[in-house]
């Protein structure tokens, strides 16, 4: 097994949940500390406050991932007789590092929302509110015929060419390549001044931008060309969207005061509150951890019979209600199925790399809320 350090685990964490999935107000990333040391703990929370920092010292763990930026607004100060100065002081002086994942977790694959959609026992699920898709491109690389199986496998190794279930998909066509290598050339093929021309065979495979820069760089270390002739093309053909809170189907429709006790018992919390028709019927449902009365127009886009979702307030349960879409509210705690939904998939994705790292769930409830 591979001792790691924070930037390691991280960058495996961020395969996942990608920074560029989060919205451009959430200041998500790393918050307190560094990624440089060892890590072989990390305490997995929705919020970070001073039991859980304590939790993270007496367990060992070294790194935190919080759900809630714990740095929401930028500090002025830090005052170490304030609550939130007292928690940066204690992580710093136990060396405990804190990054926050927020909205890209909310809108990953697998994610808050997928966890929730999922505990819900919701199948054909799709994204409510689309909020991002990545460009398509097309790279076309020109390559001598003997080293293009090579190529090809490096680029499929890369990521490119992969549509849908399929991989390493490309498209190859064979033409006469010509160049004059100049004066300082180190051609591969020909001589200096002299007209070459070479079979050479046009590789092409789709890729998504992010891994434009990576596919680029594997591909000029495989080629044998001094200078590769190449060209990128945006494609203008709808990619996989990602996005907010999820829309999917119930088993079977149930009346919206029977789904309101199975929400309760699934999402373990003690009460919720409902807008709608108690003996409404529902069956399409939507659903978005944290707050979401900004989305209520989006969830009735998306033909839900009810929306569950937390911290609805006043006005827009008054809208929800004249739409027609009935609202199950069981707060805003119900992102903590983050805490398991993260541990298990980090545990996973270590293993297979084989990093010495654990993955502790946080036992401290940091539900502000209590009900009487
Ligand atoms: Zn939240």
């Amino acid at each position: 097994m591979k001792r790691v350090n924070g930037h390691e685990i991280l960058t495996l964490f961020e395969q996942w949940s990608p920074k560029r999935f989060a919205e451009n107000w959430d200041p998500i990333g790393l918050h307190i500390g560094q990624l440089n040391r060892p890590i072989e703990k990390v305490l997995i929370t929705l919020d970070v406050n001073e039991a859980v920092v304590d939790e993270a010292i007496e367990k060992g763990a070294k790194l935190i991932i919080a759900h809630h930026p714990p740095i929401f607004s930028p500090l002025k100060h830090i005052w170490t007789d304030t609550p939130q100065g007292r928690l940066i002081e204690k992580c710093i002086k136990h060396d405990i590092s804190v990054y926050a994942a927020h909205t890209n977790l909310d809108v990953a694959p697998g994610g808050v929302n997928d966890l929730l959609a999922s505990r819900l026992g919701l199948a054909d699920i799709g994204v409510m509110e689309p909020t991002i898709s990545d460009p398509l491109y097309k790279l076309a690389v020109f390559c001598p015929v003997e080293q293009a199986d090579e190529l090809r496998r490096v680029l499929a190794r890369s990521g490119a060419g992969a549509i849908g279930d399929y991989e390493g998909c490309s498209f190859t066509s064979t033409g006469t390549g010509r160049f004059t290598p100049s004066a300082g050339a180190d051609p591969f093929i020909g001589e200096v001044g002299k007209l070459e021309e070479v079979i050479e065979e046009r590789i092409e495979v789709v890729l998504p931008g992010p891994l434009r820069s990576k596919v680029l760089k594997a591909m000029l270390a495989a080629h044998p060309y001094e200078e590769p002739a190449y060209d990128f093309f945006i494609l203008d053909q709808r990619t996989e969207e990602f996005g907010l809170g999820r829309v999917g189907k119930l088993p079977e429709a149930m009346e919206l005061k029977e789904f309101a006790q199975f929400v309760k018992k699934v999402l373990d919390v003690p009460a919720v509150r409902i807008v709608g028709d108690a003996s409404k019927s529902v069956r399409k449902v939507a659903v978005l951890g944290g707050s979401g009365s900004k989305y209520i127009r989006a969830a009735k886009r998306k033909g839900a019979d009810v929306f569950v979702t937390g911290d609805m307030d006043f006005h827009s349960a008054q809208d929800a209600e004249l739409m027609d879409l009935a609202i199950v509210d069981p707060g805003h705690h119900v992102e903590k199925v983050m805490i398991e939904g993260v541990a298990r998939y980090m545990e996973q994705a270590c293993l297979k790399k084989g990093y010495d790292v654990s993955f502790i769930e946080s036992q401290i409830d940091t539900e502000p809320f209590r009900f009487v």
